[in-house]
C-alpha cells in the first residue's frame, strides 16, 4: 500500500498524483476565492512541488493579490475545473483544489481564513481555528 493520492477534473483529460500528506489544508472564505471556484469558499490543500505529477495540459490564470504577489491559477482547458494554484512567494509548494481528489473522504480543513468576508448563512464548525483575514 502506498501513500499517493490521486485527483482528476471533471471531464478526466487532465489528472495528478501526490505522495505524503499535505502539510495543511484550509478553507478561505475571500471573495478571489468565491469568484474561482463559483461556489461559498475556496479549498486549498498545501502539498510539496516534488511530491506532484500533473498528466495533461492546464490553461493558466495569473493575477495579483492584495499583498502584491502574483497568484497562478491551473484548470483544465475543456471542463474548467479548478486543479490547483501557485503562490509566487512560495515555490516549492502547489495548492490543489481538494475537491477533485477521487477520494475526498480522509481530509478536513484545518482552518478558516478570510472569515470576515464568509457568506453570511456560512456557520462555522464549532471549535475550529478562524482567521478574519488571510496568512500567505
Ligand atoms: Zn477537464
Ligand atoms: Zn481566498
Amino acid at each position: 500500500m502506498t501513500d499517493s493520492r490521486t485527483g482528476r477534473c471533471q471531464c478526466k483529460a487532465v489528472d495528478y498524483e501526490f505522495t505524503g500528506l499535505p502539510r495543511t489544508v484550509h478553507a478561505c472564505h475571500c471573495s478571489e476565492c468565491q469568484k474561482r471556484s463559483g461556489s461559498a469558499f475556496g479549498l486549498t490543500m498545501v502539498v510539496g512541488k516534488d511530491s506532484f505529477v500533473l498528466n495533461g495540459k492546464l490553461t493558466t490564470y495569473v493575477r495579483v493579490s492584495d499583498s502584491g504577489q502574483r497568484v497562478t491559477a491551473y484548470f483544465c482547458p475543456m471542463c474548467g475545473s479548478p486543479i490547483y494554484g501557485e503562490l509566487e512567494r512560495f515555490p516549492d509548494i502547489v495548492a490543489i483544489r481538494p475537491g477533485t481528489l477521487d477520494d475526498t473522504s480522509w481530509f478536513k480543513p484545518e482552518r478558516h481564513i478570510w472569515t470576515s468576508s464568509a457568506q453570511n448563512w456560512f456557520e462555522f464548525p464549532e471549535g475550529c481555528e478562524g482567521l478574519p483575514k488571510g496568512r500567505w
